[in-house]
């Protein structure tokens, strides 16, 4: 044992050193070939990291022998290391599971304006604090207030930087120390961690929780109401859905009793649209506009959720209070970052007059596609993908999601391309495609791998089809 235990130690040593020196490789003229075209340290330190694994694999593995060693193979491999290494971590992906905004997925694409205006403003200097008429220090949230209120009929509106820190803000400001009441079916948990009931505890305000799970009547905030309470909180269970033996008290009602305790009445929306989608098949979406218009103080919604612009979190409501939250200390460890606001700003001016945001904003242009467009989109689709040998596609309904914590029960009617391959598992298939120079995400069902033409554009369709090509 002990005999041939030495000498396998020996044959590994002698192994070892015959792999071949990075020297000797940067020589050959494949190794001259590649640092022409990227350059010589990206090469050295690819040649480097594979040589080290194949020490490592050698050390770890059972044989003592180095594998035959081909120095135009090693070179291959080189080169697709540094192809890879230079391709950025966070890129852009075909979304064709059907979810308009999946949080996953980096929620709602930008129109082409905010891409523009982020662009203008990241190239250059800004007036982001600059008040170019007095030539006087301005404020960066002047440039979205206007265009806020004008859209919502809010007194007042400032941003943070999503509607987590919106929600925190405002009880940070209004309840620290003092008790904030809300209904026990409404304390939620929204993807990512968000859960009100820590939010809320975070914030430093004393959570009193009030009815049951199904159902909670005025009278019980009002019976909860002692002389710390100071906000009434009503959230939108976006994730989530009690049907049947359930209600809530009015917002009426609770803006009624809040105001009768002289209490700030606030609304997270979470999603929070500006216009009516209920011809989308999102009839239970409420519009900030008419939440405002039946009293809530204090409105709190997203901005890349189904408003359809970048990451932000948006207050809009009684001009007192957006007062004092301008104010807090804590909006500047929360505030909108330059290129978030100038993408906020574009979008924004998207909205009137009332159709333009339906062909304008991604998320929007998603939503109000008409199956029939969708369905000519897969019959096209599947057509293509038809003639890559061994592939099967048919175009076939499909039921797509608005997502994003936002409706994700309100399914909305789809059509996608439901493929399968003779030589791979849909599986396979749907992890190739995830590995593809442009990532397809699709979603597999009874064995078929979906592709959902909602959530993806015309634009995306060479792309799908060529990582098809390359990968079935
Ligand atoms: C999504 C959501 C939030 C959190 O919004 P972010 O912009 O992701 O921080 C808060 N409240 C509700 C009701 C939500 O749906």
């Amino acid at each position: 044992m002990e005999f041939s235990h030495e000498r396998a130690g020996l044959m590994k040593t002698e192994a070892l050193r015959d792999i071949p020196q990075v020297q000797g490789l940067l020589e050959h003229p494949r190794a001259a070939a590649l640092s022409n075209t990227y350059s010589r340290e990206e090469v050295t330190s690819a040649l480097r990291w594979l040589l080290d694994q194949v020490r490592v694999n050698l050390l770890n593995d059972q044989s003592c022998e180095l594998p035959d060693f081909d120095s135009s193979e090693f070179l291959s491999e080189v080169e697709r290391t540094i192809e890879l290494r230079r391709k950025t971590n966070l890129r852009r992906v075909i979304n064709a599971t059907g979810i308009v905004i999946h949080t996953n997925l980096g929620r709602a694409p930008l129109a082409s304006d905010a891409v523009e205006a982020i662009r203008s403003v990241a190239t250059s200097y800004s007036n982001l604090e600059f008040d170019l008429s007095s030539a006087g220090r301005g404020s960066r949230y002047d440039h979205v207030e206007t265009l806020i209120c004008e859209l919502t009929g809010a007194e007042g509106a400032v941003v943070v930087n999503n509607c987590a820190a919106a929600v925190f803000l405002c009880l940070a400001a209004f309840a620290r120390e003092r008790e904030v009441i809300a209904s026990r079916g409404e304390l939620i948990e929204i993807g990512g961690s968000f859960r009100m009931p820590d939010v809320i505890e975070q914030s430093g305000a004393i959570l009193v929780e009030v009815g049951t799970t199904n159902k909670t009547r005025i009278s019980d905030y009002a019976d909860a109401v002692t002389s710390e309470t100071t906000v009434f909180l009503k959230s939108h269970t976006s994730n989530y859905r009690i049907v049947g033996f359930s209600s809530v008290p009015s917002r009426a009602e609770l803006v009624e009793t809040g105001r009768q305790y002289g209490l700030t009445v606030i609304e997270d929306l979470g999603s929070g649209v500006l216009v009516d989608m209920s011809h989308l098949g999102l009839p239970d979406e409420p519009v900030v506009r008419d939440i405002l218009g039946e009293g809530i103080d204090l409105v709190t919604f997203s901005g890349d959720k189904l408003l359809g612009g970048p990451q932000a979190g948006i207050i809009a409501g009684r001009l007192e209070a957006i007062a004092k939250l301008k104010l807090h200390p804590l909006l500047r460890a929360m505030r909108i970052d330059k290129l978030s606001l100038a993408a906020l700003e574009a979008t924004l001016r998207l909205y009137p007059p009332y159709d333009n945001p339906f062909t304008s904003i991604p998320v929007l242009r998603s939503l109000a596609t008409p199956l029939e467009a969708l369905r000519a989109r897969a019959q096209h689709v599947a057509s293509q993908c038809r003639e890559i040998e061994g592939l099967h596609a048919e175009a076939i309904q499909s039921v797509a999601y608005a997502g994003g914590g936002s409706l994700p029960q309100q399914d909305l009617e789809s059509f996608a391309v439901s493929l399968h391959s003779d030589g791979v598992s849909a599986q396979t298939l749907a992890d190739r495609l995830r590995m593809a120079a442009t990532p397809v995400i699709g979603r597999l069902a009874s064995d078929r791998l979906l592709l959902d033409m909602r959530t993806i554009e015309e634009n995306d369709i060479p792309e799908i089809v060529g990582a098809l090509k390359q990968y079935q």
